[in-house]
C-alpha cells in the first residue's frame, strides 16, 4: 500500500485526470496524504500553457525529490511531454515520465506499477457534484502562442456511445452536473454529429441534472448552433467564449481564424438572451500589441459586456510561433495594460452582479461553508451564497434562492422552500 500525494497544475483536463487516478489508487487501498514528506508515492501532474505554472511545476518537482526518491515520483501531464530532459535532471534518472497527455488507461498502467489500483468506471468521486466527462483530446487549431497541439497532439473524439454511458452513469450515481470537456470542444465529430447533436442527446437522458461545456472556439460556431444549444433544456445558462483580443490585426497574428464582428454574430443569441451570461479569456501583450490594439479590446469587452474575464498576461512558450515574434511588448507595459483592463472586468462583474437582486435563481448547492450559510453556482454561472432558514441543503441538491444583492464576487440571498 502506498500514502499517495497528487499536485495538479492547470487546466480542468488534469484536475479529471488527477481526481481518476486518486479514485484508482483509493479504491486499490491506498491512503492519500496531506504533505509531501509522509508520502511514498507522488505524483505531478503538470501544465504548460504558462512559464509560470511550468516553473512552478519544476520548483515542486525538485523540492519533491528533495525527499523521495525519484523512482516514487511520477510526471505527467503537457510539461512531461515538453521537458522530460529538464525533469529528470531536477529529480534523477529514475523519474517515473508519463510523456504528454495520453490516455487515462496509460497513466494508470505506469502508477500500477508503484502501487496496487483498482479501475473502476464510475465518474471521479472527489469532483462530485460535478462529472467531468471528455470527449475530444488534442488540437490542431495551432493559435500562435499555444503549446497544446504539441503538448496534447491531434484531435480525437471519443466515441458518442462511450460519452454517453459515462453520462448516464454520473446521473445514476447522483452527480448533478456534467461537464463536457474538450481544448476545442466544437471541433467534435463522431458517428451522431457535431457538439450540437451530441449534446441533444445527452439533454435527452432522464433524471434531474444541468450540463455544460468546455471550451468552443469561436471559428468552429456558427450563431444558428448557439440558438439550438440554448433551446436545450439541462443546458446551463452560460457560454464561455474565448475572445482573447478585440483587434482584428491581433487576431489574424493570432491565427485564431475570426474578427471581433463574426465574434458579435454568435455572442449575439447570449446577449439578447434574459438570464444567459457570456465569459470569455483575455489575452493581454501578446506581441505586437499597440496602445490602438489595447484600446480595441477594452472597448470590446465594454460592449459584450461580459459577465466574467478570465484575464493572462501574455507569455512566450518556447517553441510557439509567438515566442519567435520580434516586437515583444515591454513587460512594464503589459502589467499596466492588465491592471488598468483588470479593473473594467471587475467593474462589469459587479454590475452584472448587482443586476440580479430581487430576482429568484436556480442554484447547485456546491457545499455548507458556515453554521448558517450554504455555498453553489447559479444556472448562469455566478458563485451563490445563501441562507437556508430550517433547511441545510447538501451538496448536489438544486435549490432556489432569491437574490438580495450583488458584489464583484457573486451574488447574496436566500433560499425558497
Ligand atoms: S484552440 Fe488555440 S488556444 Fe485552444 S488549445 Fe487549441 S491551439 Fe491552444
Amino acid at each position: 500500500m502506498a500514502s499517495f500525494f497528487i499536485k495538479t497544475f492547470g487546466c480542468q483536463f488534469n484536475e479529471l485526470y488527477s481526481a481518476a487516478v486518486a479514485d484508482a489508487l483509493l479504491r486499490g487501498g491506498n491512503q492519500r496524504s496531506d504533505d509531501v514528506e509522509h508520502a511514498s508515492l507522488v505524483i505531478v501532474n503538470t501544465c504548460a500553457v504558462r512559464r509560470k505554472s511550468e516553473e512552478k511545476a519544476f520548483s515542486f518537482l525538485g523540492e519533491a525529490a528533495k525527499v523521495i526518491d525519484a523512482g516514487h515520483i511520477v510526471f505527467m501531464g503537457c510539461v512531461a511531454s515538453l521537458d522530460h530532459e529538464r525533469a529528470r535532471r531536477i529529480a534523477g534518472h529514475g523519474l517515473r515520465i508519463v510523456e504528454g497527455t495520453k490516455s487515462l488507461d496509460e497513466v494508470l498502467a505506469v502508477i500500477g506499477t508503484l502501487a496496487p489500483i483498482v479501475l473502476g468506471d464510475d465518474p471521479p468521486r472527489s469532483l462530485f457534484p460535478t462529472a467531468d466527462i471528455e470527449i475530444i483530446r488534442g488540437c490542431e487549431s495551432y493559435c500562435t502562442y499555444c503549446i497544446v497541439p504539441t503538448s496534447r497532439g491531434r484531435e480525437v473524439s471519443i466515441d458518442a456511445a462511450d460519452v454517453l454511458s459515462g453520462a448516464t452513469k454520473a446521473i445514476d450515481h447522483g452527480f448533478s452536473e456534467l461537464l463536457f470537456l474538450g481544448q476545442n470542444i466544437n471541433r467534435y465529430q463522431s458517428k451522431v454529429g457535431g457538439l450540437v447533436d451530441l449534446m441533444t442527446l445527452v439533454d435527452g437522458m432522464k433524471g434531474s441534472f444541468w450540463f455544460w461545456f468546455l471550451s468552443p472556439h469561436p471559428a468552429n460556431f456558427r450563431p444558428d448552433e448557439v440558438r439550438r444549444l440554448m433551446e436545450l433544456q439541462h443546458i446551463e445558462h452560460r457560454l464561455h467564449l474565448p475572445l482573447q483580443s478585440g483587434s482584428n490585426r491581433l487576431l489574424e497574428r493570432m491565427n485564431r481564424r475570426y474578427t471581433v464582428s463574426q465574434y458579435e454574430q454568435l455572442a449575439e443569441p447570449v446577449r439578447t438572451a434574459d438570464g444567459w451570461a457570456l465569459t470569455t479569456d483575455i489575452i493581454v501583450g501578446f506581441p505586437g500589441e499597440t496602445d490602438d490594439d489595447f484600446a480595441r479590446t477594452v472597448e470590446a469587452v465594454r460592449q459584450f459586456r461580459f459577465d466574467a474575464v478570465f484575464l493572462a498576461k501574455y507569455s512566450d512558450r518556447p517553441g510557439t510561433p509567438a515566442s519567435r515574434m520580434q516586437d515583444k511588448v515591454p513587460a512594464g507595459v503589459i502589467d499596466q495594460r492588465h491592471a488598468l483592463l483588470l479593473g473594467v472586468v471587475q467593474e462589469l462583474s459587479e454590475e452584472s452582479n448587482q443586476r440580479m437582486a430581487g430576482r429568484t435563481v436556480e442554484v447547485l448547492v456546491l457545499s455548507w461553508r458556515e453554521p448558517d450559510r450554504g455555498f453553489g453556482r447559479s444556472i448562469d454561472g455566478k458563485n451563490v451564497w445563501f441562507a437556508s432558514p430550517g433547511r441545510q441543503p447538501s451538496a448536489g441538491e438544486f435549490v432556489h434562492v432569491v437574490v438580495d444583492h450583488g458584489s464583484r464576487e457573486g451574488v447574496y440571498g436566500t433560499a425558497v422552500w
